[in-house]
């Protein structure tokens, strides 16, 4: 089958690789029909993690079931699935309680959490893809409706950045009428946007300095604050009479930058405590790592930033961090999209075959004027 691989920093090409196929009773086979690119890959394709060359890449995906395994009890062949980014078993101490975002069974031994072709992760290949494997299915296939044709590059978006956006916002501790802050306009933090809004924030403010991604800010109702050009924190108070904002998201990630474009590790976690209220609530779902060795600063090699605990301490302020668990909102959000209640498809920017992925990292990657969110039709 085709696939996109990953040869080592900013080389990927869609190569022949050995068919997906059921490796245990409980897998199903999908075919893959709708699968994106995410920010997460682009941390594994600038290079700056610890994913293995050769790794299929792809962990937002969508299809249609081809082949089930002899265990499998509620997936049948024909189905259109979407498959959560983080693969869970369903029955260890985490995905027990819902936290399927740390699965004790899936993720390799000493670790919490898998995904497919996800560094870090397990040894699961990823979705860009012609077909790719499902483990735990009848766990981890989210069941589609009748209208999956009309709205597939809706659904798409349940696999990852819809629940993570939702996520931060549930760490954060959104609760109706609260104003929000939330630092990066890329695909997620703009499903925290959306997020937020479902959940009855009275202002959303979004900073990012990229305009595409803040005009799409705007049309998801948000104030969109524009560092490029006068300073986020100073903007947010303004907004929020010098009182700062009830909650925050941080939706960017370890390689944040200034605005231009020099890394500094650890400004959206200080511009959050700076600009979110005391006693307010910040979640954090942009990805930091134990270790990052390709970082310019010290600190970063070793995975430490240098973070306000003290004004964080002094502000009595809240913070939850980690990876999405999918499995504990993709139902619910789902439901949201079928009553036409969400609309995460507003910011895909591109539309391509998997041939023209390698193009498309690129573009991506570059933060390019008009490349918000690039999905892939494998099967098209
Ligand atoms: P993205 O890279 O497309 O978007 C990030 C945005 O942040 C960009 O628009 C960039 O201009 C902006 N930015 C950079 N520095 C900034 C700063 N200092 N202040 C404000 N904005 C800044 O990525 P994405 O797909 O939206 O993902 C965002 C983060 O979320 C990534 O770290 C990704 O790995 C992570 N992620 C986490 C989970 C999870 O489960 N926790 C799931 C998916 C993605
Ligand atoms: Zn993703």
């Amino acid at each position: 089958m085709k696939a996109l691989v990953y040869h080592g920093t900013k080389d990927v090409s869609v190569d022949i690789v050995p068919d997906a196929k059921i490796e245990k009773p409980t897998d199903v086979v999908v075919r893959i029909t709708t699968t994106n690119i995410c920010g997460s890959d682009l941390h594994m394709y600038e290079g700056r993690t610890n994913v293995e060359k050769g790794t299929v890449l792809g962990h937002e995906n969508l299809g249609q079931v081809e082949e089930v395994g002899n265990a499998v009890d509620t997936v049948q062949v024909g189905d259109y699935v979407c498959l959560p980014f983080n693969i869970g078993c369903g029955f260890c101490a985490n995905c027990e309680r819902g936290l399927t975002g740390f699965c004790l069974t899936c993720a390799a031994p000493g670790s919490a959490g898998a995904a497919y072709g996800f560094a870090g992760m397990g040894p699961y290949s990823g979705g860009q893809a012609e077909y790719l494997r499902v483990p735990y299915a009848d766990f981890n296939c989210l069941q589609l409706p009748p209208d999956v044709k009309e709205k597939e590059n809706d659904y798409v978006m349940l696999s990852d950045i819809f629940p993570t956006g939702w996520h931060a916002t549930e760490l954060a501790g959104i609760k109706p009428g609260d104003s929000v802050v939330i630092y990066g306009a890329g695909p997620v933090g703009l499903m925290a946007g959306i997020s937020a809004n479902i959940r009855g924030a009275s202002k959303v403010m979004i900073v990012d300095r990229h305009s595409d991604r803040l005009s799409l800010a705007e049309q998801i109702g948000a104030v969109a604050i524009d560092d490029s050009k006068g300073d986020a924190v100073e903007k947010v108070l303004a907004l929020t009479e010098g009182i700062g904002a009830d909650c925050g998201c941080e939706a960017v990630g370890y390689q944040c930058q200034d605005h231009h474009g020099h890394e500094v590790p650890n400004l959206t976690m200080n511009n959050l405590v700076k600009s979110v209220k005391a006693t307010g609530g910040i979640g954090v779902v942009g990805v930091f790592l134990p270790k990052d060795p390709g970082a310019s600063d010290v600190m970063a090699k070793k995975g430490q930033v240098a973070f306000d605990f003290g004004s964080f301490w002094i502000k009595g302020q809240k913070i939850g961090t980690g990876q999405a668990n999918v499995k504990a909102y993709n139902r619910k959000l789902r439901d949201l999209i079928t009553a036409g209640k969400a609309k995460p498809s507003i910011i895909i920017s591109h539309e391509l075959p998997l041939d023209q992925a390698p193009a498309a990292y690129k573009n991506f990657d570059e933060r390019k004027n008009g490349w918000t969110k690039v999905i892939l039709k494998p099967a098209a």
